[in-house]
């Protein structure tokens, strides 16, 4: 994936992305286009039915280039996760969670943000949810919250 730094469009009440933006390339299209509609789809093998992620342009497993997008419920748990309290990235500012999460349906695993969680309520295994952030008015992301029925959100 390549990366551009454009400017943000704001949502109301967030603040300006700082972070990478990210360019959609052959494979990786149909994901993006998904979040565009906030729809989370994950790559799949439409020979094997393999799960990919990221997007590739061939299957890992049976090396088929028939691949599509199925859309997934955008539910799934923390399989790991750290708290991030210092600045590592000019313009991404702490504090923010980075957590691996398994989704619910599909057997992948996501780097992605927590947000609008409290990090002390963070812990392995939190049921998790995906939502979506408009960083520019082309480009979304996928990032993922406590369930409403967990734990408060922060
Ligand atoms: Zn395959």
């Amino acid at each position: 994936m390549q990366e551009q730094h454009a400017d943000a469009v704001l949502t109301a009440g967030e603040p300006a992305w700082a972070g990478p933006v990210p360019v959609p390339d052959l494979d990786s299209e149909g994901y993006w286009a998904a979040l565009r509609r906030h729809e989370l789809a994950i790559q799949r093998c439409e020979d094997c039915r393999t799960w990919i992620h990221p997007p590739l342009a061939a299957c890992p497993r049976c090396h088929s280039f028939t691949l599509g997008f199925e859309q997934v419920s955008g539910r799934g748990e923390v399989y790991s996760f750290t708290a991030v309290n210092r600045e590592f990235s000019p313009g991404i500012r702490p504090p923010y969670v980075v957590a691996l999460v398994d989704l619910d349906d599909a057997d992948v695993r996501l780097v992605t943000d927590l947000v609008d969680v409290d990090s002390a309520a963070v812990r392995i295994g939190l049921p998790v949810e995906v939502t979506f952030r408009d960083i520019t008015a082309d480009a979304t992301l996928a990032m993922f919250t406590s369930r409403s029925d967990e734990v408060p959100r922060g």
